[in-house]
């Protein structure tokens, strides 16, 4: 396994396994990789011939008052993972390799950006389709490999490709919980011990969302007032968002019907965590 900075010797090394007929698929990340980005990978590799792991802390996507400095780090430790997975290659810029100091063309999107996330992160995810956008362009895979965990983002992704007419097909892959169902995140990191027992909250809200829906309550209300009372109950968590929205539209809804997406954001201490839940309906 390979890890490249350039934009170049990526392009090299895909435009070559092209020569030899090969599928190639990609998985994006911001690298401190874990369990959850290791069943994208996994999948990934399952399904093409060569992976491309990009691992890149985003500058873009962060808000000015947010966490892009302290945001954990560790390619070592990512490089094993890869390894171990079957990776082929990581893509590992520096931000000067992506953003020239003048750069100033931007991927944005309306409508399905601006509630849940994209409310407390106005910028967000004009960060995220930007770099999406660049690495569609500069590894051009095809497919590419998305947790449910960002459910917003997974939408905002597939409806970029869509609106955009990029030819790569998205796949959404499950979330993977730690044992007491706590999201996998590299943020969870920040968590003191306390408070890392104070974030399986947010996972039992959406569980509680889940079965509630399953039960046959169709009433979006009763199912978020549920769900903000199972984390109020908590003191160390303070609600971001509780939401019930169009699965495909991220739009509110009032009535559970068809696939809805059940999001909690909650900040427990200083660190934001999101978790969801998608009723089939
Ligand atoms: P990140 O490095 O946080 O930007 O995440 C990179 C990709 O991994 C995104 O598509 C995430 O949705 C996905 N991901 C992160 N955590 C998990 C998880 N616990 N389960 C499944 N996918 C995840």
């Amino acid at each position: 396994m390979n890890i490249v900075s350039s934009v170049a010797d990526v392009r090299s090394q895909v435009k070559d396994w092209r020569r030899q007929g090969l599928s190639v698929g990609l998985v994006p990340t911001m690298g401190y990789l874990h369990e959850g980005h290791k069943s994208l990978i996994l999948r990934a590799v399952a399904e093409n011939d060569r992976v491309v792991v990009s691992d890149f802390v985003n500058p873009i996507q962060f808000g000015p008052n947010e966490d892009l400095d302290s945001y954990p780090r560790d390619l070592d430790a990512d490089a094993r993972l890869c390894e171990a997975a079957g990776a082929h290659l990581i893509f590992h810029p520096r931000p000067e390799d992506m953003y020239a100091s003048d750069f100033c063309t931007f991927v944005d999107m309306s409508h399905l950006t601006e509630g849940l996330c994209g409310k407390t992160r106005p910028t967000h995810f004009r960060g995220v389709c930007t770099v999406v956008s660049k690495l569609f362009h500069i590894v051009a895979p095809d497919r590419a490999y998305f947790g449910q965990k960002d459910a917003q983002q997974l939408a905002v992704i597939r409806r970029m490709v869509r609106d955009l007419n990029f030819d790569i097909e998205i796949i959404g892959c499950p979330i993977v919980r730690e044992e007491d169902g706590l999201a996998k995140s590299s943020r969870n990191t920040y968590l003191n011990p306390e408070e890392r027992k104070a974030a399986v909250v947010l996972s039992r809200a959406v569980f509680l969302a889940r079965s509630l829906m399953e039960r046959g309550e169709r009433n979006a209300s009763v199912v978020l007032a549920a769900m903000r009372a199972c984390i109020e109950s908590e003191p160390l968590a303070r609600i971001d968002y509780v939401e019930a929205v169009d699965a495909v539209s991220m739009q509110p809804v009032e009535r559970i019907q068809g696939p809805v997406l059940c999001a909690v954001a909650v900040y427990i201490g200083k660190t934001r965590l999101i978790d969801n839940v998608t009723f089939e309906g």
